[in-house]
């Protein structure tokens, strides 16, 4: 049984990790934690050893839309 962290910002929603939405259908190692109350949409990216924290989520993805 999984037990996600809970999100630091709202205190509500957990942190859910993303791990692959590659567009080109090549693996990435790519890591993200979302946070799933969607009045908060607090996210934390590691992406090439660097974090990126509540960055927005506007890429196009679509992958957290409310
Ligand atoms: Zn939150």
């Amino acid at each position: 049984m999984y037990q996600f962290p809970k999100c630091r910002k709202c205190d509500y929603g957990d942190l859910v990790p993303f791990s692959d939405f590659g567009s080109q259908g090549a693996p990435i190692h790519f890591k993200a934690w979302v946070c799933t109350n969607p009045d908060c949409g607090y996210n934390i990216k590691i992406r090439n050893g660097d974090i990126y924290i509540d960055e927005p989520i506007n890429d196009g993805q679509g992958y957290i839309r409310r």
